[in-house]
Order: structure tokens, then sequence, then C-alpha cells
């Protein structure tokens, strides 16, 4: 855990690309919004075989065009390698140099797996095709992948990615601070050495967090439950707790020595900045 204080410190935000004009509108209010914090990036998601494709490059670009670093995502599911080359070149002729290389995940009725099978695959191809050019950023996971065996293949999957060429690592959120630096010490013991930043949800509806915990892996603990679900429909009070938890949560995280943070920011500007405010970043 000592060894992620010599990376300096990294704070993005992360965006899904809109599907309609006014969801479009509503991000470029919030990406301006956010902007004024000067993060150091801006990222934008991307669909099982390159479903968003588009929409993920032109968030970027519209981001980039006013003077943010903004990385795309890229997922090797259901897409061929020429596909994946294609979107790689994409990029770089845009001058883009960073981007967050996943796996993705099959959306149900969608049957073809694509060539690539794991994300330390799609890292290696991008090395292949592009050597230095992206800094690469991986996911990894201190609450276990929900399809993972056990922690030793959690470490040794995420080690394979990082042997492959990435440079630094995001996790997936989680509420306790104790399991981020326990595995933190897991990929120090195996010989990781990159930035591992927290990936941090803020908390503002509660059955919308529940819905993607049970799909992602990502555990709400019970105390924490308990309490969300005491406010029923009270939004403001969900929002007001849910405020102190993660404040607490990033605080506890960056004295610790853990390397920035990364929200996913839900395309939504407001609880992300009250958050930023309140540590006095
Ligand atoms: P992998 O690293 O390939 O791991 C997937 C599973 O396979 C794990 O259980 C791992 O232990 C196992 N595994 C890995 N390698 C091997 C191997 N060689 N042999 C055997 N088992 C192996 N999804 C999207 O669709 N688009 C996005 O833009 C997106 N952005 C994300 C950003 C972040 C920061 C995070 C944390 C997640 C994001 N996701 C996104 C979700 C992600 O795609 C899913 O969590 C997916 O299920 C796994 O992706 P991965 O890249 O971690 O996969």
């Amino acid at each position: 855990m000592q060894s992620q204080r010599k990376f300096p410190r990294t704070f993005s935000f992360e965006f899904f690309p809109p599907k309609t004009p006014a969801g479009k509108e509503k991000l470029r209010e919030t990406w301006k919004q956010l902007g004024q914090l000067k993060p150091k990036f801006f990222s934008c998601t991307y669909g099982a075989g390159g479903s968003t494709r588009e929409g993920t490059l032109e968030t970027v670009l519209e981001i980039r065009a006013a003077g943010h670093e903004a990385a795309p995502h890229i997922s090797c599911v259901a897409s061929s390698r020429a596909d994946l080359k294609a979107q790689l070149e994409r990029y770089r002729a845009h001058g883009i140099r960073h981007t967050v290389a996943l796996r993705g995940d099959l959306p149900s009725g969608l049957a073809a797996l694509g060539e690539l099978r794991y994300a330390n695959e799609l890292v290696a191809f991008i090395r292949e095709t592009t050597g230095d050019w992206f800094w690469i950023e991986v996911a990894c996971y201190p609450e276990y992948h929900p399809e993972t065996r056990s922690a030793a293949d959690e470490i040794r999957n995420f080690k394979r990615k990082i042997d492959a060429g990435a440079n630094a690592a995001i996790t997936q959120y989680f509420y306790s601070a104790a399991a981020y630096f326990r595995f933190l010490d897991e990929c120090e013991a195996a010989g990781i050495d990159v930035p591992i930043v927290p990936g941090i949800m803020p908390i503002g509806n509660f059955s919308q967090l529940a819905r993607f915990s049970d799909a992602c892996g990502a555990e709400i603990p019970r105390w924490l439950r308990f309490r969300l679900e005491s406010f029923g429909d009270d939004t403001a009070s969900i929002r007001a707790f849910g405020l102190d938890v993660v404040t607490a949560l990033c605080d506890e995280l960056l004295s610790n020595g853990a390397p920035g943070l990364h929200f996913y920011t839900l395309n939504q500007a407001g609880l992300t900045t009250t958050i930023w405010q309140r540590l006095g970043l």
C-alpha cells in the first residue's frame, strides 16, 4: 500500500455517451461544470461490440476541443481484431493518446464473443498494433469481479493486463476502504507496480445503486444498505447521507496514500462537485 504513495495523484471523471439530444446538452453542462475542477482527464465508456462507438468518440472529441484531456474506453467483447484495429486507428488519427481498455460485458441475447476473450489480450493487441502510442488504463476489482473463481485468480488476471503493457488501473467502485487497501497489499506482493486509482460512485439513488452493485459485484455493506433503505423515497436524505459516507471514504483513501480518485459521475455534476469541495481538493 505504501508503494502507491510514489505516484502523482490523478483525479478523473467518467461519463457514458448520451443517446438523445437532451442527454447531450445535459452532459455538455456537466463536463463544463466539472472542467472547472481541473481534473487530469475525463473518460467516456464504450458499449459492447462497438455499440456506442460514435457516441463515445463524439463525446471525447467535444471535450478535447474545449482543451481538456479525454480518454475513450474501448472494449473487445463481440468485436473482431479488424474492428478493434480500425477503432484504435480512428482514435490515433484524432491524436488521442489515452484509452481505458476493457473486456466489456455481453448484453443478454448477444451470442458473439469476439476474437479476443479477455482484457489482457486487448492490451497486448493495442501494444502490438500501436506500440507505445496509448497510455492504457485497465479495470481491477478490490471486491472481486463476479466471474472470478478465487482471490489468487483475481490478482493473477489483473497482473496479466499489466504485464501485457497497461500503464495504470482504475478500480470498480466499493464502499469499504479496507477492501481496497488489502487489494493494494496483494498487488504489491504480486509485483504489480502501477497506480491503482479508486473508482468512486457517489450515492444519489438507492435502487439504481443496488441494481448496479448486484450486476458488477460491488458490495453495499449491510449497515449502509439498511440506512439507505430506511430513507425510502426521501431522495434528499439519501443524497445527504450518501455525501457524508462517500466523502469520508474518499478522505480515508487519500489520507492513506491512494493515488487519486476516478468518479463514476453518471453524467451528473452535483454530487461529485460537492464531494470534491468537501475534500478541499
Ligand atoms: P478482464 O480483465 O478480462 O476480466 C474479466 C474476468 O475474466 C475476471 O473475472 C477475470 O478474473 C477473468 N480473466 C481475466 N483474464 C483471464 C484469463 N486470461 N484467463 C482466465 N480468466 C481471466 N464495460 C463496458 O462495456 N464498457 C466500458 O466502457 C466499461 N468501462 C469500465 C471502466 C472501469 C473503470 C471498470 C472498473 C469497469 C468498466 N466496464 C466497462 C465494465 C467491465 O467491462 C466489466 O467489469 C467486465 O465484466 C470485465 O472487464 P475487464 O476489462 O475487467 O475484464
